[in-house]
C-alpha cells in the first residue's frame, strides 16, 4: 500500500522490525544505535518483566499457576522463585509463556502505533524466532558473534560464571540455524564497525518504507 493514498496515516505504514540473536551477541548494543539515531525501539523483554507486575490480569494468571510466592509482599517479581520452579517442570514454562507472550504482543502492537514520524520501528527480543514472533514483523535482523566473545562479554557484563553463559547459549537455537530466518545479518565479532552496518541497514529500511 502506497503512503500517499493514506495522507493523514502515514503511520499505519511504518514497518515493525525485529532484532534477535541469542544472549550477548549485542542486540542491546546494536539497539541502542539504531535509538541514537531516531529509531524508536521497544525492548520486548525488559516490558514482559513489567506486563508481569503491572497486567492484572497476568499477574492473577501467574499466581493461579505459580503461587502466591511468585510476587514479594511489596508486589514485585520474585524471578528467582518462577525461573526455579520453570526450570524444574517445563509444561509450567510453556504456560508461562502463553501467558506472557501474547500480553506483550498487544503491548508492543499498541505501542507501534502510537509511535508517530519514524520510517520503522524495532522491537528487541532474545527469542522472537523461537516463539514464532518473528511472523509478524515485516523484515528482521540477526546481531551474531562468535561464541567465545559471548562468553567474555556477558561474563563481564553480568558477573556470571562461563558455565552459567555456555548453559545459555546451550539451550538456544544455534546461530547457523537463525541466520535461515533473517533479512540482514550485523556481524559483531568486532571486524566491522557496527555503527556502519547499522547505518547500511537504515538506508535500506528507509527505502522500503517509502
Ligand atoms: P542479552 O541477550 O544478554 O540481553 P545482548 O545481545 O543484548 O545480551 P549486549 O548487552 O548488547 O548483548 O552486549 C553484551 C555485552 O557486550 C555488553 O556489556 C556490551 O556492552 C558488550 N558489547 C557488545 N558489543 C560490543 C562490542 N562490539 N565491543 C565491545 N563490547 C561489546
Amino acid at each position: 500500500m502506497k503512503k500517499d493514498q493514506f495522507p493523514d496515516e502515514k503511520r499505519q505504514v511504518s514497518l515493525q522490525i525485529g532484532v534477535t540473536g541469542g544472549i550477548g551477541t549485542g542486540k542491546t548494543t546494536v539497539c541502542k544505535i539504531f535509538e541514537s539515531i531516531g529509531i524508536p525501539v521497544y525492548y520486548a523483554d525488559d516490558r514482559a518483566k513489567n506486563i508481569m507486575v503491572e497486567n492484572l490480569s497476568v499477574r492473577q494468571q501467574i499466581i493461579d499457576l505459580l503461587g502466591e510466592e511468585s510476587y514479594f509482599e511489596n508486589g514485585q517479581l520474585n524471578r528467582s522463585y518462577i525461573a526455579k520452579v520453570v526450570f524444574k517442570e517445563s509444561d509450567k514454562l510453556k504456560i508461562l509463556n502463553s501467558i506472557v507472550h501474547p500480553a506483550v504482543r498487544e503491548d508492543g502492537e499498541k505501542w507501534h502505533q502510537s509511535q508517530i514520524g519514524t520510517p520503522y520501528t524495532i522491537k528487541e527480543a532474545a527469542l522472537m524466532i523461537e516463539s514464532g514472533s518473528y511472523k509478524s514483523l515485516d523484515r528482521l535482523i540477526l546481531v551474531t558473534a562468535p561464541d567465545e566473545l559471548r562468553i567474555k562479554r556477558v561474563m563481564a557484563r553480568d558477573n556470571s560464571t562461563r558455565k552459567e553463559v555456555l548453559s545459555r547459549i546451550e539451550k538456544q537455537m544455534p546461530e547457523t540455524e537463525k541466520m535461515k530466518y533473517a533479512d540482514f545479518v550485523i556481524n559483531n565479532d568486532g571486524s566491522e564497525s557496527l555503527v556502519k552496518q547499522v547505518y547500511t541497514i537504515h538506508q535500506k529500511l528507509k527505502s522500503l518504507a517509502l
